[in-house]
């Protein structure tokens, strides 16, 4: 195969052609370089250039104030599950979770090696189809902090809008919805103190995480009463610039990318409203007919992970088999839940969407 598919897959996942292109141009020489940007030390000047630009970037997209930091660590979003209790809850401490898949189960149980969890809500017992309603959210108020995931890669739901926390700090994680749509951070909005985002969804190609802490919460690590080994403490990011060992070169060169060309199409409103308009076309596509049942409820519908269900398995198979053949690639649901899934990120292009709404209706035809 030597022609670009559209690719639906949950990640790592499509990257802007635009971007590829440019990445292949330095692959063999960066400017003012004279060597790969594979080749490069990460203490030369033209990394310094390109980790300040993802940083600069990526605190124009979020409207971060000068209170936040940016950083970019390895170990992926698996990796923050433990190290937000290691650093941010106090041994005897407890921390609110909110359940609502299995990426927030992970995260809740890495936490209960280290501390008590409260779970502030679950929609456990519906197989986590729906995100919970706002009026059943319980905080506790004496909290180290209040985990959500804000959009479930794996089900196909998005929490519509990130709760209120009072003074407890929000911790999320973004992986599969960081920069989809407008970013609220700060004093004004959620009381954010920490986002996570393993950046292979949205972001760039796997190998790097984006975190974006607030001060107040670096420091934490110092007084939550145990040892933390030098490179799991988030301040030795913050106190090097990510520079304290080799940091992902390549993978922050592809977000410098990334976050370019996410600025140079019109920023989040932009690509906010493009993922509307991408996901509605195909929940349309869905809700028009008893053929495709969305597996997701209405109101908790991901526009990122856009999942639904066939009359069975082997009708399943046979629309990811020919959906495949028809350059449609990666809509195989999550192992654990089985179904379609498709991945509708910020780089996959509008034509793709309308194309897989084209199979669909043609695919209804033939076997309905
Ligand atoms: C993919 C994903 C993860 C796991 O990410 P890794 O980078 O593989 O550790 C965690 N949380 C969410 C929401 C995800 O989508």
């Amino acid at each position: 195969m030597s022609e670009r598919v559209y690719n639906f897959g949950a990640g790592p996942a499509v990257l802007p052609e635009q971007v590829l292109e440019e990445a292949r141009e330095h692959l063999l020489t960066f400017p003012g370089a004279g060597m790969s940007v594979l080749e490069i030390s990460h203490r030369s000047s033209a990394f310094s250039e390109i980790i300040q630009r993802a940083t600069s970037n990526i605190r124009a997209l979020a409207g971060l104030s000068d209170d936040y930091r940016v950083l970019f660590m390895q170990g992926g979003a698996t990796q923050q599950f433990a190290m937000v209790p290691i650093n941010l809850l106090p041994v005897g401490g407890s921390a609110d979770y909110t359940l609502t898949g299995t990426w927030a189960k992970k995260a809740a149980q890495e936490a209960e090696r280290f501390g008590s969890v409260r779970i502030a809500a679950t929609t456990a017992d519906e197989k986590f189809t729906r995100i919970p309603a706002a009026d059943t959210l319980e905080f506790s108020p004496d909290a180290a902090y209040v985990h959500l995931t804000s959009n479930n890669t794996i089900v196909g739901t998005q929490w519509p809008e990130w709760p209120h926390t009072g003074d407890v700090p929000l911790v999320v994680d973004a992986s599969s919805d960081i920069f989809s749509r407008p970013l609220v951070v700060g004093s004004n909005g959620h009381g954010l103190g920490l986002l996570y985002a393993g950046a292979q969804k949205n972001l760039g190609p796997a190998g790097v995480t984006l975190v974006i802490i607030h001060d107040a919460l670096v420091e934490r690590a110092g007084v939550v009463g145990r040892t933390i080994p030098t490179t799991f403490q988030y301040s030795t990011y913050v106190d090097s610039d990510s520079l304290y060992n080799t940091p992902p070169v390549f993978a922050i060169y592809l977000v410098a990318l990334v976050t370019d060309w996410l600025l140079s199409s019109g920023g989040l409103e932009a690509i906010g409203a493009q993922n509307a308009r991408k996901a509605d076309t195909l929940y349309d596509a869905i809700d028009r007919t008893s053929f495709y049942r969305g597996a997701a409820h209405r109101d908790s519908r991901s526009r990122m992970n856009v999942t639904f269900r066939l009359a069975n398995d082997a009708l399943e198979r046979r629309f990811i088999a020919e959906a495949s053949d028809a350059s449609l690639a990666g809509l195989k649901g999550h192992r654990s839940v089985g179904g379609v899934r498709a991945s509708i990120y910020n780089a996959l292009p509008e034509p793709a969407v309308n194309a897989l709404v084209e199979f669909m209706a043609e695919f209804e035809r033939v076997n309905g």
